[in-house]
C-alpha cells in the first residue's frame, strides 16, 4: 500500500467517524424535539389525527366498539339499545346514536361499512394539520356545502374527513367499507323490442351489463330501488305541448306520482306544462340541457349542460333538481363526479319499455308486465314523438295495481333529496 492510498483510506474513516458522531439522536428523541417545535393546540390534534389513523386502520374510529369489517349492526343495538333515529338513504340503512355521537351505516344483511364520529373535538382538526400530517388526500371529493378529504388504507379502508366550507374544522369523519357497501339488491334491466337489429340489441345487452357494474361500484349511482313492493314510472325528454300535459292528466286521475326527466331547452319552451307537473306533486328532474352524450363531452362543457338545466328549471319551479339522468345513460366516472359537485346523484333504469323503438302500446305495457319486480324504474318518454306511452298508461298502472306494486317518486323509491 502507498502513501497515497493510507491518506485516503485514513481520510474517509475520520469522514465516516464525523458523519457517525454528528448524527447520535434515536428516533424517539427526534420525535421528542418535534413536538417541542409544535405549538400545544397543533400537539393534541396532531395526537388526535394519529389516533383516528390508527383506529381507521383497524376498521373503527374514536372509540367505537363497532367496526365496519366484521361487526353487525344488531351487536350495537344489544348493547346501546334502539337507535335514536334509522333511516333508509341512499344505498343503505344508517341508524344514529346522538348521546354517543356515532351513526352507523349498514347493508340489508345488517353488516356495518360505515362508522362516523361527530365528537366534538374533530372541530379543533383542520385540513392544514390533516395534510401535515398524512399527505395530500387520495381523493378530494368536492360538492356545494363540503370538502371531503378521502384517504385509502388498506384491505381497502376509506378514511374520509368532512370539512364544510363555511367552517375551518372537521365536521365528522367516516371510516368506510366499500366491499361491505355494495348493494346487494342490484336488478339487470329488462325490455325487448322486435324493431332492433340483431348486432343493436347485442350491443345494448353489453351496454346494460356494463352499467349494472358500473352502479354498483357508485355510491351515487342507480339502477333500480330496494327490494319492496314499490317501483317508479319515469318519463324523459320533455316536456312538449301535448304528451307531457296527457301522461300528466293521467296520473292524476290514478293519483300517481311521476318522475319526469325534462330537457333545460325544453324547460324553456314549455314553462306551463312544468309548473303544471311540479305543482301537481310530480318530480321535475334533470336530463342535461341539449341531450348530447355527456362522456365525449369536455369537463367545462359537461358542468355548462347539467348548471344550464338546473338554472332553466329553477326558474320555472323556484328549486334546482338533485336527480339527473344523462341522456342515453351514457355516464363515466368525470361525468358522475362533475354531476355530484353540482350536487346531483344519477338515476338510470332497470326496466326500459323502449317506447322509443317498438312503439305500440301493448308492447309498452308487456315490457313491463312480463318484467316488474321489486324496485324497479320504469324508463318512458313524454316528447311529441312518443304518443304511444300516454296510451299505454292506463293499462300499465291498473297491470301493477292488480300486482300489488305502489307506484311512488324517487325521492321515496330511494330515499335520496330530489331537490337542492
Ligand atoms: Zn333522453
Amino acid at each position: 500500500m502507498n502513501k497515497k492510498s493510507i491518506l485516503v483510506i485514513g481520510m474517509l474513516f475520520i469522514l465516516l467517524t464525523a458523519c457517525y458522531a454528528d448524527n447520535p439522536a434515536t428516533s424517539d428523541q427526534l420525535q421528542q424535539r418535534e413536538e417541542e417545535l409544535q405549538p400545544k393546540e397543533g400537539n393534541q390534534a396532531l395526537e388526535l389525527l394519529n389516533r383516528i389513523m390508527e383506529q381507521a386502520k383497524k376498521g373503527m374510529t374514536l372509540g367505537s366498539p363497532y367496526n365496519v369489517l366484521d361487526s353487525k349492526i344488531d351487536e350495537a343495538k344489544a348493547e346501546w339499545g334502539k337507535p335514536d333515529n334509522e333511516d333508509h338513504a341512499g344505498k343503505g340503512f344508517y341508524a344514529t346514536y346522538q348521546n354517543k355521537s356515532f351513526v352507523f351505516g349498514f347493508n340489508e344483511a345488517g353488516d356495518i361499512f360505515d362508522v362516523r364520529s361527530y365528537a366534538k373535538e374533530l372541530n379543533e382538526i383542520t385540513s392544514v394539520q390533516i395534510e401535515d400530517l398524512f399527505g395530500q388526500p387520495d381523493q378530494l371529493r368536492e360538492t356545494n356545502n363540503e370538502e371531503i378529504y378521502v384517504y385509502e388504507l388498506e384491505r381497502k379502508i376509506e378514511l374520509k374527513f368532512i370539512i364544510p366550507k363555511e367552517e375551518k374544522g372537521v365536521h365528522h369523519l367516516s371510516v368506510f367499507n366499500p366491499e361491505r357497501a355494495k348493494n346487494e339488491y342490484v336488478l339487470d334491466i329488462k325490455g325487448e323490442s322486435h324493431q332492433l337489429s340483431a348486432s343493436a340489441w347485442e350491443s345494448m345487452k353489453e351496454w346494460r351489463k356494463q352499467i349494472v357494474s358500473f352502479a354498483q361500484e357508485n355510491e351515487n349511482v342507480y339502477i333500480n330501488g330496494p327490494n319492496k313492493k314499490q317501483v317508479a314510472l319515469t318519463f324523459d325528454d320533455g316536456p312538449d305541448g301535448k304528451v307531457t300535459p296527457a301522461i300528466i292528466d293521467i296520473l292524476d286521475e290514478y293519483n300517481v306520482k311521476g318522475n319526469f326527466f325534462f330537457l333545460g331547452r325544453n324547460v324553456e319552451a314549455f314553462p306551463e306544462v312544468v309548473k303544471k307537473a311540479y305543482t301537481n306533486g310530480h318530480l321535475i328532474l334533470s336530463h342535461s340541457y341539449n341531450h348530447v352524450e355527456l362522456p365525449k363531452l369536455s369537463t367545462k362543457e359537461i358542468q355548462i349542460e347539467i348548471e344550464q338545466a338546473g338554472n332553466a328549471i329553477k326558474s320555472v319551479i323556484g328549486k334546482e333538481p338533485s336527480i339527473i339522468r344523462t341522456p342515453y345513460g351514457e355516464t363515466n366516472k368525470q361525468v358522475v363526479e362533475l354531476a355530484q359537485q353540482q350536487g346531483y346523484s344519477v338515476v338510470l333504469w332497470s326496466i326500459d319499455t323502449l317506447d322509443w323503438s317498438q312503439k305500440e302500446a301493448s308492447n309498452i305495457v308487456n315490457n313491463v308486465m312480463n318484467h316488474v319486480r321489486n324496485g324497479d324504474i320504469i324508463l318512458m318518454h313524454s316528447d311529441a314523438k312518443k304518443t304511444e306511452a300516454a296510451k299505454a298508461l292506463p293499462d300499465l298502472i291498473e297491470g301493477l295495481q292488480e300486482k300489488g306494486f305502489e307506484m311512488v317518486d324517487l325521492e321515496t323509491l330511494l330515499n335520496i333529496k330530489a331537490y337542492q
